[in-house]
């Protein structure tokens, strides 16, 4: 029997979704991007914080609010001091937070684009012709399983396909046409490369 090798995919999306809207400086619809900075406006009590966009043609800045007309005192001051110091983090979970996004502008341009950060899990045995692939992401994606996995692995869709219908390719928890569907948080592919000519080229892309 082979051995399998067990290897940890996190997986951030790279580029933050974009609102469409309609630029008054451009005079048309045009994606904008996150600047990754917030403005924070104390006014007595009342705060208000944007997180402030930029139009990708002209700089113009529209701003997406996170709190507005709020209480001073309903802000914890580690957050504020988040907020006032642009802390990545923080930026960054606003800008993918896509339901909020929309409620604000309608339509969102979405990016598929990831990356992915491949550890091993647990110890190597020699030649390993079982791939176990666990994938961890950090938020949703809308990038489909079978992209993700013929980019990382390097090999085509058709291919990932045909070991699926040979069941050489499992996955877990299973559901129909689950390949063409986004990856999802926990799921665990099981790929049975033994009679595959090339899977030391393949273990070794996955990150084994
Ligand atoms: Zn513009």
């Amino acid at each position: 029997m082979s051995s399998a090798v067990r290897i940890h995919w996190a997986i951030t999306p790279a580029i933050a979704p974009q609102p469409l809207i309609n630029c008054n400086r451009c005079g048309g619809v045009k994606a904008y991007r996150c600047s990754g900075k917030f403005r924070v406006n104390a006014n007595g009590k009342r705060i208000d914080v944007w997180l402030i966009y930029r139009c990708v043609d002209c700089d113009n800045s529209w701003n997406f609010g996170i709190f507005e007309r709020c209480n001073r005192r309903d802000i914890e001051p580690a957050l504020l001091q988040a907020l006032e110091s642009n802390d990545p983090g923080l930026a960054r979970r606003h800008a993918f937070d896509i339901v909020a996004l929309r409620n604000r502008v309608g339509r969102v341009e979405e990016f598929a684009d990831v990356a992915v950060r491949k550890r091993l899990l647990g110890d190597t045995r020699e030649s390993p012709a079982i791939l176990e692939l666990r994938l961890g992401l950090e938020m949703p994606t809308s990038l489909r399983l079978d992209r993700l996995l013929a980019n990382e692995l390097g090999i085509s869709r058709s291919r990932l396909q045909a070991l699926e219908e040979r069941r050489l390719l499992v996955i877990d928890p299973d559901g129909a046409k689950a390949l063409r569907k986004p990856a999802r948080q926990g799921m665990t592919i099981r790929v049975d490369l033994a009679g595959e000519p090339d899977h030391e080229a393949i273990i070794s892309a996955a990150g084994g």
